[in-house]
């Protein structure tokens, strides 16, 4: 029997820095950009100051690149990981929209083969659940995400959240936040 805990992370801007990723595609693309430091908790559209529609070409664009999609992970976060392994099933658990999920399969491949022992998807073509829903039927312990909503899920469902400290975040309060990886050992 497994008696490892189950250690899930969220793959954008947790383990791979999609919005940096996408913030230098556009710039290289479209020109000057907001500065990641910059973004707020509004949605992504509202800071760029373009339409939600715009937002979505743009995203279909940058993970059709692969000179930007595939950003390689931070050393640091890696190292951590290894660490962990040993001691709990680390997997990911993602809400990506499902037209992209094959980028995620493809950096797991390319970058942390070895590391994680399941890929999650919450977007299915039969529903989507939040996160905290899926962390407390599949028995996951802990949840590192970024995101207000998914870690408000996984507070109304009595699972542990670590906030990875993004700008997006900055104003959610009582909270147990990491900025790196290296807090998580
Ligand atoms: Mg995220």
């Amino acid at each position: 029997m497994n008696t490892k805990p189950t250690i899930a992370f969220d793959f954008d801007d947790v383990l791979c820095d999609t919005v940096r990723a996408f913030l230098e595609f556009r710039e290289a693309t479209f020109g000057p950009t907001i500065a990641y430091d910059d973004l707020s908790e509004k949605p992504l559209h509202e800071d760029l100051g373009i339409s939600e529609d715009e937002e979505s070409k743009r995203w279909d664009l940058f993970f059709k690149n692969d000179e930007f999609c595939y950003p390689k992970p931070d050393v640091e976060k890696i190292s951590t990981l290894e660490n962990l392994k040993p001691h709990a099933r680390l997997v990911i658990l993602t809400a990506r929209y499902r037209l992209w999920h094959a980028q995620i399969l493809t950096f797991v491949e390319r970058y942390v083969p070895t590391l994680f022992e399941e890929v999650i998807f919450t977007d299915h073509r039969e529903g989507k659940k939040l996160k905290g829903v899926i962390c407390k039927e599949q028995g996951i312990s802990l949840l590192v995400d970024d995101n207000p909503e998914q870690i408000a899920s996984c507070e109304q469902n009595g699972i542990e959240v670590l906030v990875f400290n993004q700008p997006w975040n900055r104003h959610l309060q009582n909270v147990r936040r990491i900025t790196s990886f290296a807090e998580l050992c």
